[in-house]
């Protein structure tokens, strides 16, 4: 099969038989590919505008969610900091286009659970003190993940903040806080889920990731998914949506829904920074949460 597959997709599944073998997998068989996968596989021409779904299978399949409210919880309203927050975590803001030529496979066999937090360490190694990208020099402590390394529920939201790269942590700050009363909010505790980022280095004064910066730092992301393999993905604002979905879409169109990528449900809903600037919207942020507990099978506390 190699030598039929052009340079870059065999080198990404050379690197991919690599990590499976870190991981100490190390048994593998072929079966028939179907070569609209393989085509699938194969390098796709920059598209800027209309990308197709990042992962194999590339499901592009979606339900139509259940927005009917139990009531909208008395999420903590603290007040929007310009300084630390993000100022394009909001719909209809400009978002670079995922480069999904390092969209990787997701591993075939889950990794048991009482082994994730091994391979997740593999991968935290492999980055090591990362000069991958510009990001680097502006860095105080890289931000991996956070949590559950076998979590049913995984938030990813765009990048470290001033909060984050000092600490080293995902959302510690005030919009970390309020994420913190939404997964209370869902019955949860925050070390029940996973939490990490598109970039694992603070952008400049907090804007938008890049598109180099996604595409280098993404794929780390994208194996921290296959690692972690939560029942449901909740993308936290614009930037998460259109890396995880490979799709720049404004963040309505894709909210509500149930968005079957990375063998998994993804569920777009906004960025908690975004809630602060915006705390009308945590009602909508509230039904698009029920979403996810609706698909984890997760109790509505009865009234917050
Ligand atoms: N905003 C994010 O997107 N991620 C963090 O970790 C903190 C703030």
């Amino acid at each position: 099969m190699a030598e039929k597959l052009d340079s870059a997709t065999r080198d990404a599944l050379q690197a991919r038989v690599r990590f499976y073998r870190d991981l100490g997998l190390t048994e593998f068989y072929r079966r028939p590919v179907d070569p609209t996968v393989l085509a699938q596989l194969a390098v796709q021409p920059e598209e800027p505008q209309e990308l197709r779904a990042p992962c194999f299978p590339l499901v592009s399949a979606e339900r139509v969610g259940n927005h009917e409210s139990t009531g909208a919880p008395g999420l903590a309203s603290e007040t929007w900091d310009q300084s630390t927050q993000s100022a394009d975590s909001q719909e209809g803001s400009p978002i670079p286009p995922r480069n999904h030529k390092s969209a990787p496979l997701t591993i075939a066999t889950a990794i048991p659970a009482s082994e994730r937090a091994a391979a997740l360490q593999i991968i935290r190694d492999e980055i090591g003190d990362c000069t991958r990208c510009a990001l680097h020099s502006g860095r105080n402590k890289l931000v991996f993940g956070d949590g559950n390394p076998a979590a049913r529920l995984m938030f990813v939201g765009e990048g470290p903040g001033a909060d984050e790269d000092a600490q080293g942590l995902p959302f510690v700050g005030k919009a970390g806080q309020l994420l913190n009363n939404m997964i209370s909010a869902m019955g949860l505790r925050r070390e029940d889920v996973y939490i990490a980022n598109v970039v694992k280095c603070r952008p400049p004064g907090n804007r938008v990731p890049e598109q180099e910066e996604g595409a280098t730092c993404s794929p780390f992301l994208f194996r921290q998914i296959d690692v972690v393999r939560p029942q449901v993905l909740v993308a936290l604002g614009a930037t998460a949506a259109t890396w995880l979905l490979g799709s720049r879409q404004p963040l309505a169109g894709l909210r509500g829904r149930v968005h079957a990528v990375w063998g998994t449900q993804l569920i777009v809903t906004y960025h908690p920074a975004y809630l602060l600037r915006d705390p009308r919207q945590k009602k909508e942020a509230w039904a698009d949460l029920q979403i996810a507990m609706r698909e984890l099978r997760l109790k509505s506390p009865a009234k917050i």
